[in-house]
């Protein structure tokens, strides 16, 4: 454990209920568990099968997909299902919230969430959307593990006016997780997130699909020299499609505006190519490995 997860404290929350128990639901309901943040753990998952298997892994005290069932006496409601979905679960769970509870999120985007759910909280409850930037390529409540989130960040989005000790609560529940907190705005954190993580994706599906659009005898040489940096992007493009699309779609603007940035840069590129201006592509390179090496010093890498 990272030295910013304490396990000894007192729980911070009673009840807390997690929508959806894919990855990130059920590797924060395992840390929560595991590191004592909250006295119950339970879930709610439109899948039935999703729910026999967290139960059977032991993740939650309780699994249902009775929506009303699992807000039962919760004080902190995490929404992590794809962020299309924000705007139908927000509407569902809206009535069945009690003044006082505190609703947070793990959405890749977060200005959706303001606009999707923030609509249907009654007063009194407590909305704090947050991003945990960790994550694999795998899905479904097998493929979490409480220790995802040390050693990363996590982005907590606050609307302006947000309840102090709400922030505050859902803030250490990622510092006891073992994330380090940041707190940002939620058009910020979109264009921040737009060139580290949604056009790396972007490109790694394209550059993925290019190569399965070439022919089979191309394809399988593309397989066996796939160490040659392409293995990378295929990892990258076998990320969820549905969280994906979720995520393209939520945050179109921003998206659309760092790549055509990325689209002049890449004209740059070339055209040193076509014109033999090897110095030119040098700089570049040498310029995004000092990049590099300084996310490697962060402990990002
Ligand atoms: P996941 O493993 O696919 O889990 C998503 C869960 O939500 C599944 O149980 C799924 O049920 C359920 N779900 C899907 N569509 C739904 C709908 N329309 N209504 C209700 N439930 C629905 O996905 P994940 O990777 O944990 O992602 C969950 C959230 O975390 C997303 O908002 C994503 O942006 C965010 N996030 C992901 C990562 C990452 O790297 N994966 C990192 C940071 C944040 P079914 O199995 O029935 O579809």
């Amino acid at each position: 454990m990272s030295d910013t997860a304490a396990p000894l404290a007192a729980p911070l929350f009673d009840r807390v209920a997690i929508l959806g128990i894919g990855l990130i639901g059920s590797s924060l309901a395992r840390a929560l568990t595991e590191y004592g943040v909250a006295a119950h753990v339970v879930c709610a998952d439109r899948s039935a099968e999703a729910c026999a298997k967290a139960m059977e892994l032991g993740i939650v005290e309780r699994a249902t997909t009775d929506l009303a069932e699992a807000l039962d006496g919760a004080d902190l409601v995490v929404l992590a299902t794809p962020v299309g979905s924000f705007a139908e679960v927000g509407e569902r769970i809206g009535p069945l919230l009690r003044p006082g509870t505190i609703v947070t999120d793990v959405g890749s985007v977060k200005q959706a969430v303001l606009r999707d759910v923030g609509p249907h909280m009654p007063e009194g409850v407590h909305l704090i959307p947050g991003h945990p930037v960790a994550g694999t390529e795998h899905s479904g409540p097998e493929a979490g593990f409480a220790t995802l989130f040390q050693g990363r960040w996590c982005i907590v989005t606050p609307p302006s006016g947000a309840n102090p000790e709400a922030l505050d609560k859902v803030a250490e529940m990622w510092r006891r997780v073992g994330s380090t907190v940041e707190i940002m705005d939620a058009n910020h954190h979109d264009r921040v997130l737009a060139i580290t993580s949604h056009l790396p994706h972007l490109i790694a599906y394209t550059i993925v699909g290019t190569a399965s659009y070439l022919e089979d005898d191309t394809k399988s040489e593309v397989i066996k020299f796939s160490a040659g940096g392409f293995r990378d992007f295929t990892r990258i493009a076998a990320s969820d499609p549905v969280m994906w699309r979720d995520i393209f779609m939520n945050n179109r603007e921003a998206v659309l505006d760092i790549l055509q940035r990325f689209t002049e840069d890449l004209t740059a590129l070339q055209r040193a190519i076509r014109w033999g201006e090897g110095e030119v592509l040098q700089d570049h390179f040498t310029k995004t490995r000092a990049i590099r090496r300084g996310i490697i010093d962060a402990r990002q890498a």
